[in-house]
């Protein structure tokens, strides 16, 4: 037993695209077979059923309408599949044998471009990473297929920017080595949902620099590093040969600089909530929700851009700031031109269409009807004087050639089908005006028929019709059949109560009509193909219109967002300083009752208020007053207005933030581990230019280790001349408020409550100096713990405070280290003392309760003492004999030299 050749055609096929599951064409479906048909029909809840292969059994078959296949394709991408559609290639009517078929498409979740897949104000972007480890390089190319953007980077490879470059696109699929090292993958897939695929290291390499400089008319190999071109080789390669289709629309090579956006890391894109919550990932709640009022989908792309990666361009951004004051003083201008964007359809993703030839003729009047409003627009942008746009108006293409062919050859509601005609206008092309004519004047004689024929016959009830497999007819009633006259009609078809007649000349004019109609239908089509292409010649100057547009919509949502929130103008300053009055959280603000906000003023910089401690209680708002500060910074390097009364910014090159649990639990690692693995990123990472929001560090280990590293990660900021960067620290750790006194540019701050009786009040004000309580209890209290559990809890505080017999205080003692000990203690190297209240040394009994007395053990060590103790550890392990006398008296000089400090 052999296959049957379509089973063979259809292995064939299988062969070519083993990763995919296979929509095979047969007559009106897409057939799936053998382990595809089992998992489709699993997946897309099918039946599954068998057909004769040839083989012993039947080979398991599923099957989906082909006019229902974009549905059943998205599901199968969400779920995370790549589909191969495998087409008919010649009309089966025409066809010798069996029909020629072909794979005609690779559906991959970073390429696949339908707009049931889409989301219109968010890019549909794939990677590619191509790492050399020798060269200790690496490079990242992005493209959305559905706009044509194509960006690419390179950097010395560094796994966390490497990350946070990542997490700024969310690529729905990553292209990578298949020889790339394993950890790097599994760094990558524990942080990103998307859809990975290997490709060989040759992949990369083959026919670069030939495909690149095809593509993009100003590629020029040489002006790239060996590793970016790999990488954006690879990429544009696999889009090439999954799309199987023109890529006009890819035709600008974006490279750029990692460095000249501000730096966001990973966990702070998360914890600012830039353009989703942590909570539930939505848009509602985020950065992005307030500050998108954009009234076109490209424009809500950009802004999501734009937020993703703020400027640090002083000039940069204050041309943004300028443009959206000019906006705000311009109302009514401003309103004109809202009205005008929201008549603008998304011409990126059209563009894209027209490109992939798979435009319809609706949207190519959605087009039409787009750019009507550009001249609109750029009348409107005369009007402006600021830079921005002043030459935005300037630059602004009108594209009216393009309107016109349009406008000419389009009717204005035309069909979706492209095989259905209904497509060309008059006046456009002679032969579709005559074959028009001859199809209405075939109509009308056929309208006419019904009332001549009932009039020779006397028949009332006679009526004329079609049907698709008889054609035109004349039906009669079975009551009315005597009236007809003999031998004037043919009898074609029988029904349940009517006879179906044709006449000769009836059939004549059929034949005419059907004629026209068919030639029509050709020829309309012909001729919205070539329009088509006329209008793909002029792709990148719609893709420049359209960018400037989305960038207008942009400026035109911040103007919106400022006018309607009562945002200020913030000065963008060279200093390195940042002053805030009446700053507010842009969401918090928002999400609560209006004007129920506190706002709170800020002064942060990198003399005498560099690091700001902020004390207060629990769910006092000291969370919500740091990110408040980040994300008022961030908005002015947008170039947006900011919550606040006035706002002057220096630009921070890169923001960091230690918040809040992180991703990283899930991926096995424990939460005290991954706070310590973020803040040592932090530190490696910042620059003086940075602005760091610490909440809690060290609070996850036991006091004492938690204090001791929080208080060195303070000093660390502080004293370190590479970082004594802007530093918001919140912490529950009292004792640090000491560090104002020690340390040069520590300020204290609290968030300050009321106590009304046994309950507080939030006043949500930050104010100088350091909180003395946490009121961790009365908050417990708030959160609805049970009254027993609140009582118990006040009456073990109560015991531990009352115990406290020694008051234990922090004090450094001199230069840079730090010493933790008694305030009235002499500070001998055996004396082992606690911080503040020590719960360990006392006892506290009751029934359920006790702790034990452990007054001789030793507790926490003072870090002069540790010092003193290895000292001494390292004198006594000196092997004098076999020094040198000049490497005895440079250890001798270093241990004088280190003992000086530790006194
Ligand atoms: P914890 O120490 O327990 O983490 P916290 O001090 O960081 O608490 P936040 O989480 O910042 O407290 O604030 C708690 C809630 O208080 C917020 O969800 C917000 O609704 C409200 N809030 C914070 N700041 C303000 C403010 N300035 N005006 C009005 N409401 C505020």
């Amino acid at each position: 037993m052999g296959l049957t050749p379509m089973m063979q055609q259809y292995l064939d096929a299988k062969e070519g695209c083993k990763d995919c599951i296979l929509f095979f064409r047969l007559g009106d479906f897409y057939e799936m077979f053998f382990e595809d048909a089992e998992i489709a029909s699993k997946e897309l809840e099918l039946v599954l059923t068998g057909r004769d292969c040839g083989l012993e059994n039947r080979a398991p078959m599923c099957g989906i309408p082909y006019h229902a296949a974009n549905s059943y394709i998205s599901r199968l991408i969400n779920k995370g599949y790549k589909v191969a559609i495998c087409e008919q290639l010649e009309d089966p009517s025409q066809a010798k044998g069996i029909v020629k078929r072909g794979i005609i498409k690779v559906i991959t979740p970073g390429t696949y471009t339908d707009a049931s897949f889409l989301e219109e104000n968010k890019n549909n972007y794939i990677m590619s990473l191509y790492l050399e480890k020798e060269k200790n390089m690496c490079a990242l190319c992005f493209a959305d297929v559905s706009t044509g953007e194509f960006n690419c980077t390179d950097m010395e490879f560094n796994l966390a920017t490497l990350l946070d470059e990542i997490s700024k696109y969310s690529p729905k699929e990553i292209l990578t080595q298949d020889n790339l090292d394993e950890k790097i993958q599994k760094d990558i897939k524990e942080r990103f949902s998307s859809s990975f695929t290997s490709l060989s290291e040759e992949f990369f390499i083959l026919n670069s620099k030939e495909l690149l400089s095809k593509q993009f008319s100003s590629f020029k190999e040489d002006d790239y590093s060996e590793t970016l071109v790999k990488c954006s080789n690879g990429l544009l390669k696999y889009i090439v040969e999954t799309q199987k289709t023109s890529l006009s629309h890819i035709n600008c090579f974006n490279y750029y600089n990692v460095v000249d956006y501000m730096a966001i890391d990973i966990n702070s894109r998360r914890n600012l909530e830039l353009t989703e919550t942590l909570r539930d990932k939505s848009k509602k709640g985020s950065l992005l929700w307030v500050m998108d009022r954009t009234n076109t989908a490209m424009g809500g792309r950009q802004l999501r851009k734009w937020i993703e990666q703020p400027l640090i361009n002083n000039s940069s951004i204050k041309l943004r700031i300028d443009s959206v004051e000019e906006l705000l003083n311009n109302l009514s201008v401003h309103e004109d031109l809202k009205e005008a964007l929201k008549e603008i359809y998304d011409i990126e993703r059209l563009v894209g269409k027209i490109s992939s030839k798979n435009v319809n003729a609706k949207e190519l009047i959605s087009l039409k009807g787009s750019i009507k409003k550009i001249p609109i627009i750029k009348k409107i942008l005369s009007n402006f004087e600021t830079t921005l746009l002043h030459n935005m108006g300037v630059k602004l293409d009108e594209l009216q050639d393009i309107y016109e062919i349009l406008d000419k050859a389009i009717i204005d509601t035309p069909s979706i089908s492209l095989k259905e005609g209904n497509l060309i206008k008059e006046g456009y092309n002679e032969e579709v005006d005559e074959l028009k004519l001859a199809k209405a004047h075939g109509k009308d004689w056929i309208a006419s028929l019904e009332n001549s024929e009932r009039e020779i016959t006397g028949i009332k009830s006679l009526k004329v019709g079609y049907n698709k497999v008889f054609g035109y007819y004349i039906e009669v009633t079975k009551s009315n059949l005597s009236s007809i006259p003999e031998g004037r009609y043919i009898r074609k078809q029988t029904l349940a109560n009517a006879e179906r007649y044709i006449t000769p000349s009836l059939k004549e004019m059929e034949d005419k009509i059907l004629g026209a109609e068919e030639k029509l239908i050709n020829l309309e089509y012909d001729i919205f193909i070539d329009v088509r292409d006329k209008i793909e010649k002029q792709v990148d100057r719609m893709q420049e219109t359209a960018k400037i547009i989305s960038e207008i919509d942009c400026l035109s949502s911040l103007a919106t967002i400022a006018l309607e929130n009562n945002y200020c103008k913030p000065e963008i300053s060279s200093k390195e300083d940042i002053y805030i009055e009446e700053g507010r959280h842009p969401v918090v603000e928002k999400m609560i009752s209006s004007g129920s906000f506190i706002s709170n003023d800020t002064v942060i910089n990198t003399s005498d208020e560099q690091l700001l401690i902020i004390t207060g209680p629990n769910m006092a708002g000291k969370s919500t007053y740091m990110r408040q500060v980040a994300l008022i910074v961030l908005m002015a390097q947008i170039g947006s207005f900011v919550p606040a009364k006035k706002a002057v910014i220096s630009v921070c090159d890169k923001i960091f933030t230690r918040i809040g649990a992180s991703d990283d639990l899930a991926a096995g690692k424990s939460t005290f581990m991954v706070e310590m693995w973020e803040v040592s990123n932090i530190l490696k990472n910042a620059t003086n230019k940075s602005l760091i929001l610490l909440d809690e560090v060290g609070r996850g280990t036991s006091t004492y280790d938690g204090l001791s590293i929080a208080w060195s990660v303070i000093e660390y900021i502080c004293k370190n001349k590479k970082l004594k960067c802007k530093t918001l620290f919140a912490t529950h750790y009292h004792e640090l408020t000491k560090l104002e006194s020690i340390i040069k540019g520590v300020k204290n701050y609290s968030v300050s409550v009321k106590e009304i009786g046994s309950d507080i009040v939030f006043l949500r004000k930050i104010v100088r100096g350091g909180a003395d309580q946490s009121y961790g209890i009365e908050v417990a209290k708030l959160a609805g713990l049970p009254d027993k559990v609140i009582e118990r809890a006040k009456e073990v505080l109560n015991s531990i405070e009352n115990e406290k017999s020694n008051d234990i205080d922090v004090k450094e003692i001199s230069n840079n280290n730090i010493q933790v000990g008694k305030e009235d203690m002499s500070h001998s190297q055996k004396e082992y003392i606690s911080v503040d209240k020590d719960m360990t040394s006392k006892k506290i009994k009751n029934n359920n309760f006790t702790l034990k007395e452990n007054k001789n053990v030793p507790l926490q060590m003072g870090f002069t003492d540790i010092g003193k103790d290895n000292l001494i550890k390292e004198i006594s392990s000196l092997d004098v004999l076999s020094m040198t006398p000049m490497d005895g008296f440079n250890k001798l000089y270093d241990i004088i030299k280190r003992a000086k400090e530790l006194d």
